[in-house]
């Protein structure tokens, strides 16, 4: 088992996609070969995938795992599998949703806890920046978190508070000293409460209600205040969920001055279209929201320039009860899109219509989200010393999304029914199984990541 060869005609490795022959010794990449090879002799495994492609395991920065406290929602044993059997080897867990949130130290190892043994992917964990948490943040890094995340508007729940321009004040020299990245939820609470209450009289049953709720402005202003204290605190910023094209431009501006700086998006900003979303069809429902098709190409065309640097899922999960499926009501339902076993096709579908190649999708799920979250030594790439975390996978097949190929605790996607193209085969985790058609063998072997 110690020695093993996988073999495809196309590996998807940093310098190309070509036929290649990927050594692997124990959990670790030893060499990448290149070109049509015979098997090698002495000893080794050898699995040949012929013309399937292998991507690097693909690196989910934005998770909801929800446990402990809310395991009914999720949980590390079902976000884990689904997160397998949709090509996906590492995910890092958002600091909210959770009880407690994760934004001590004592709540860090409660979630270590909570996930022993249950994981089948590796994972790690963001700390929460929140009002009061400015004696947490060098704790909390020197315990272990990748990161922190913050919220400029009320999150949707209770138990994590968002914070002002003034928190972060007091809190970004913290958060700077660490070197680790702050991720902000970018909406200001004042342009969607205006909006808000200009809506009191529609009717929530609308999805047009919904999105003029949350209008493009409270992102923009949200991320002209972040820039703006990026420049003065010198703090690693990372804006998730970019919904906004809008902001682009002013993004593209901050990179050009070398901020450091990096931006996220989503699979349902790049696939789902405003226009499309049905009358109480809150599956749909999300926050920032989906936009228009123009602002979709828009989010397309800062992927290909580079503006925006990774995708990331956003898997946000609820019971089904709290997206009022029933009365379809977009003011009262749970904002959230789970996507952890499907993104990785709904992203293909889209971006080989564009003519992106299997690089881009690497480059932007699994390299791009290893480096935001510090282990893009170790995951995201198909290279020499790196774990042998590898996806197979059928770029050509076509399938049509149906419930049992989501493996989340509560398989609800506004997803359902669609035809996508490309099919996940298996995934490897440190070189070892973890799904295969269809099936997950082997048992939870999935370790938390250490700085
Ligand atoms: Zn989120």
């Amino acid at each position: 088992m110690s020695l093993q060869a996988f073999i495809s005609r196309r590996v998807v490795t940093p310098r190309g996609i070509e036929p290649a022959l990927i050594l692997v010794d124990g959990e670790t990449i030893r060499e990448v070969v290149p070109g049509e090879q015979s098997p090698p002799s002495g000893g080794f495994e050898i699995h040949n995938f012929r013309n399937a492609a292998i991507l690097p395991g693909l690196v989910d920065s934005h998770v909801h795992i929800n446990e402990p406290g809310r395991t009914e929602w999720e949980g590390f044993s079902t976000a884990t599998r689904a997160a397998a059997a949709g090509g996906y080897t590492f995910l890092v867990d958002m600091p909210l949703n959770c009880l407690p949130a994760t934004t001590t130290v004592a709540a860090l190892e409660a979630k270590r806890e909570a996930a022993r043994g249950k994981c089948w992917v590796d994972w790690a964990a963001w700390g929460g920046v929140v009002s009061d948490s400015r004696g947490d943040i060098e704790t909390l890094a020197a315990a272990g978190v990748l990161g922190f995340k913050c919220f400029l508007i009320h999150p949707g729940i209770d138990g994590f508070t968002m914070v002002t321009e003034e928190d972060l004040r007091a809190t970004l020299p913290h958060v700077a000293r660490t070197g680790l990245p702050l991720l902000v939820h970018a909406e200001l609470a004042g342009p969607v409460d205006a909006a808000t209450e200009r809506l009191a009289n529609a009717d929530w049953k609308y999805y047009a209600t919904y999105l003029q709720s949350r209008p493009d402005e409270a992102e923009l202003q949200a991320i002209r205040m972040m820039l703006s204290l990026c420049r003065q605190y010198d703090f690693r910023l990372h804006i998730v969920h970019l919904s906004t094209a809008q902001a682009l431009p002013e993004l593209r501006t901050a990179r050009s001055e070398g901020l450091p700086l990096s931006v996220e998006t989503c699979p349902h900003y790049l696939h789902l279209l405003a226009e499309n979303i049905a009358d109480g069809a809150t599956l749909s429902k999300c926050a920032p929201p989906v936009r228009r098709r123009e602002n979709c190409e828009a989010l397309w065309q800062g992927l290909k320039d580079a503006a925006i640097d990774l995708v990331a899922t956003d898997h946000s999960p609820c019971p089904p009860a709290m997206k009022r499926l029933e009365e379809g009501n977009f003011k009262t339902a749970w904002g959230g899109i789970s996507s952890l076993s499907v993104a990785l096709p709904v992203m293909w579908t889209e971006a080989s219509l564009r003519g992106f190649t299997l690089m881009d999708i690497a480059r932007w799920m699994a390299e791009g989200p290893a480096r935001l979250a510090g282990c893009n030594r170790r995951k995201g790439r198909i290279a020499a010393g790196f774990d042998a975390d590898l996806v197979v996978f059928d770029p050509e097949a076509e399938f049509t999304m149906t419930q049992e190929r989501l493996h989340y605790r509560h398989p609800l996607s506004p997803y359902l029914g669609e035809t996508l193209r490309g099919v996940v085969e298996a995934t490897y985790l440190r070189g070892r199984p973890l799904f295969a058609e269809g099936k997950f063998p082997g048992e939870p072997r999935g370790r938390e990541w250490r700085r």
